[in-house]
Parts: structure tokens; C-alpha cells; sequence
């Protein structure tokens, strides 16, 4: 057993650690007062090759592993929670066009994806529902040599400025459930759509909102895998995603509990260091120990990922615990600093609601103890 990483992964991670924390930190509490995300940033991060950097270099990319890719994850999530979801979105989209996609498709799509020219947003979600997200109502009907989308895709992250769309659409029957859904990705430009923002609670940047597909018109090569496929041959597989989120919450706890840890260390009070108590000491030492728990079971799966290995349970705990640790410790660092910890001035709350976010996006807790409880005791646990 060996818990090192290679002398590549550690090297990435300085770099990635230096540049987060001097071009990207200084800027994560004005994003959120400002609810953009400028795109000279995304530019910025597809020069440096880390939008979806485990696609083939082919097409763009720099056939990353993925614990490597989990190292960005962690670093990002720690100085820029927003900046991280543009690496996740880039990085579940040209996995799924890399695997799934024809030649063409990935020639096409891709080199853009990769350089940042094109921000990529994933649609599942519908108004009627995430959880159930094999029932997807927005119709895609067959027309000569295209299809016409017609309905809406709710809490998309990016949707009021992505580019693109990768997104579910039925072709078959409401009767056919997951067997009637196909995948394609949508120029978001098209005539028909149009996009509404939500007012969030986190993650303010990122312009999660629906997005309204009225008779668009997209052409049949624009279907990624074969017809009512894509939801068995399109979306499985794509289970990363949980294991790189937990890593995101990870970094950004983890960030705060090193600020903290040097807050009440220097913080004096009854004559000396608050750090002397208990009360103020264990609180972090318990974080410490959680988060590095959680950091190892994330790089688990994403190890096991890298030797082709089954990790779809270890996945799902990650999504289900990780973030949902992560807020418990961000709400106890915001504590620790008393009341200026309640001001919006620091920033431990941001990374508390930005981290709140993703106990939900990308499947809640239930849906993923759903999914281990599944796998260690079989259908029964179907729960649905
Ligand atoms: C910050 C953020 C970003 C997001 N980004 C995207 C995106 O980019 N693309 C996209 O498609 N979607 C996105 N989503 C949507 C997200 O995936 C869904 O919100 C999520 O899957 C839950 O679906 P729902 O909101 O419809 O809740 P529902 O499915 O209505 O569930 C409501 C509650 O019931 C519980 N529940 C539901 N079914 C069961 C069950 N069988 N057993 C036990 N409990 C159950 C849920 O856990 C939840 O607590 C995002 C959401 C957030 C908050």
C-alpha cells in the first residue's frame, strides 16, 4: 500500500496551489458581491490545460489521470469554489463527448471545450424533477435530418451565459423511461432558447437557471450515442464527478480550518491563546481528522477509476459525505472566529454556501446512500 503521490502529482499540485492562490484567491469574495465570473478566467484556466485535461491530446486535451485531475479539484476548492465548477462542467462534458462521442463530433467539440473558448453546461434537471432524473419530459422529435427540442431544463449551473448544452431529451415514450432518453449537445445561440437566472444562495458566479427550448432546431449529428441511449450508454460511467465534488467541499473546508487553526492560535483571550481550550482546540482537531478521511476515501475512487476498477459506492459516499462534512466544519470555523466570523467580510461563510450547493447539485445524500445501499445489499434497496 502506498498513500504518496507521484513526484508528477506533486509538482502539479505547487503549481496549481501557487496559481490559485495568487491569481484566482484574491478575487473569490468580489465574485460573489459581483455574481460573475469573468471569462478571461475560464481563457486562463484552458491555457494552462486544465479544462478537461484527461481527454486524449488529439482533441485538446492532456490525457490527465484522474487523481491528478483530483489534485486540481482540491486546490481550486480551496482558493476558488467557483472557478473549480467550470473545471467540473468542462470536465463531465468532454468525458461523456470523448467516450460516447463519434469522431467527428469529438474533432468538433472538443479542442473547444479544452481551450476555454466554450463554457459546456449539463442539462438532467426539469422542472418536475432531479432525483427521478430518468423522467425527462423535454421532448426531441425527429424532423427530416434534425430534431426539434421543445420544453425546459431547470437549476442548470452556467445556464445564463454557457455555450453549449449537453443535454437529455426524450425521443421515445414516457413509457420507456431511461430507454426513451437520448443526449445532445445544443449550441445554446440557437433560435428558441432563451434563460432565466436564479437568485442562489452560493456559488453566485456560476448563473445557475433554466433554460427554455422553444421548437429548436438542432441537427441529427448533434445526438451524442445512438438513439434512447442516453441514459444506459451516455450518463453511466460518468460517476467521477462525485469523487472530484467531494474534493472540491474538501479543499474548501480544509482551507478554512488552517485559517482557523492560525486565527485561535494568535486570538487572546482570559490571558493567553484561545487555542488553550478544548473547546476551541477539539472542534479542529475533529475537522482535521474528518476531512482527511474524506480526502482519502475521494482518492480511492478516483484511483480505483484510473486502474479500471468498480468504485460506483465509493463515488457515491464521496458526494454524500464530503460536502456535507465540509459544511458542518465551515459552519464550526465560522464560529470559531466569533462575531467577526459573521460578517460577510470573511470569508468562511461563502465557502459554507457555496459548499451548501453541492449537497445537492449533482444528487443529494439520500440519492447517493440510495446508491450504496444498492450495491452492498442488492435491488431491495431499490428505495423507488
Ligand atoms: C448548486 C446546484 C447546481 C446544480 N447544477 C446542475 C446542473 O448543472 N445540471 C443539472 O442537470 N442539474 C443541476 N442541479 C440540479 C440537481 O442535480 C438537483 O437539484 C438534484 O438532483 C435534486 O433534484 P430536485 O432538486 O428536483 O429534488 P427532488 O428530486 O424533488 O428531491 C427533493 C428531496 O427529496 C429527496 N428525495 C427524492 N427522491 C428520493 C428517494 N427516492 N428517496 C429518498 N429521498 C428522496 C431528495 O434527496 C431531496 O432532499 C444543480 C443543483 C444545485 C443546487
Amino acid at each position: 500500500m502506498d498513500f504518496n503521490f507521484t513526484e508528477d502529482q506533486n509538482l502539479l499540485r505547487r503549481t496549481i496551489s501557487e496559481f490559485a492562490a495568487r491569481e484566482l484567491a484574491p478575487h473569490y469574495q468580489e465574485r460573489d458581491k459581483d455574481e460573475d465570473l469573468p471569462r478571461e478566467v475560464v481563457r486562463h484556466l484552458g491555457e494552462l490545460g486544465l479544462l478537461a485535461p484527461m481527454v486524449d491530446p488529439a482533441y485538446g486535451g492532456q490525457a490527465l489521470d484522474f487523481v491528478a485531475l483530483g489534485i486540481a479539484f482540491e486546490e481550486f476548492g480551496r482558493h476558488d469554489f467557483n472557478a473549480a465548477y467550470v473545471l467540473l462542467l468542462s470536465a463531465l462534458v468532454g468525458a461523456i463527448i470523448s467516450s460516447r462521442g463519434d469522431e467527428r463530433q469529438k474533432r468538433e467539440y472538443l479542442p473547444a471545450i479544452c481551450s476555454g473558448e466554450v463554457v459546456p453546461a449539463l442539462g438532467v434537471t426539469e422542472p418536475s424533477g432531479g432525483s427521478d432524473a430518468a423522467h425527462v419530459k423535454l421532448t426531441a422529435r425527429r424532423d427530416g435530418d434534425s430534431y426539434i427540442l421543445d420544453g425546459e431544463k431547470s437549476s442548470i449551473s452556467f445556464a445564463s451565459w454557457a455555450d453549449t448544452i449537453l443535454l437529455m431529451a426524450r425521443t421515445g415514450t414516457i413509457e420507456q423511461g431511461a430507454r426513451g432518453v437520448s443526449a445532445f449537445y445544443v449550441d445554446l445561440k440557437s433560435p428558441g432558447v432563451s434563460r432565466a437566472r436564479f437568485r442562489d444562495l452560493g456559488t453566485k458566479a456560476i448563473g445557475r437557471g433554466q433554460l427554455f427550448f422553444d421548437s429548436v432546431r438542432v441537427p441529427t449529428g448533434a445526438r451524442v450515442g445512438d438513439e434512447g441511449m442516453g441514459f444506459i450508454q451516455v450518463m453511466q460511467g460518468f460517476d467521477f464527478s462525485r469523487s472530484l465534488i467531494g474534493l472540491m467541499c474538501v479543499g474548501a473546508a480544509q482551507q478554512s480550518v488552517d485559517e482557523t487553526c492560525k486565527y485561535v492560535a494568535d486570538r487572546q483571550a482570559f490571558g493567553g491563546s484561545l487555542a488553550r481550550f478544548e473547546g476551541v482546540s477539539f472542534p479542529l482537531a475533529e475537522a482535521a481528522v474528518q476531512l482527511r478521511a474524506a480526502r482519502l476515501l475521494c482518492y480511492e475512487a478516483l484511483w480505483k477509476k484510473d486502474r479500471g476498477e468498480p468504485h460506483g459506492w465509493l463515488a457515491a459516499g464521496c458526494k454524500w459525505w464530503a460536502p456535507e462534512l465540509a459544511a458542518k466544519v465551515l459552519h464550526q470555523c465560522l464560529l470559531l472566529h466569533g462575531h467577526l466570523g459573521f460578517s460577510m467580510d470573511l470569508p468562511h461563510q461563502q465557502r459554507m454556501r457555496d459548499v451548501i450547493g453541492l449537497e445537492i447539485g449533482d444528487g443529494t445524500a439520500q440519492i447517493m446512500k440510495l446508491l450504496v445501499a444498492r450495491e452492498l445489499i442488492g435491488q431491495v434497496a431499490r428505495g423507488y
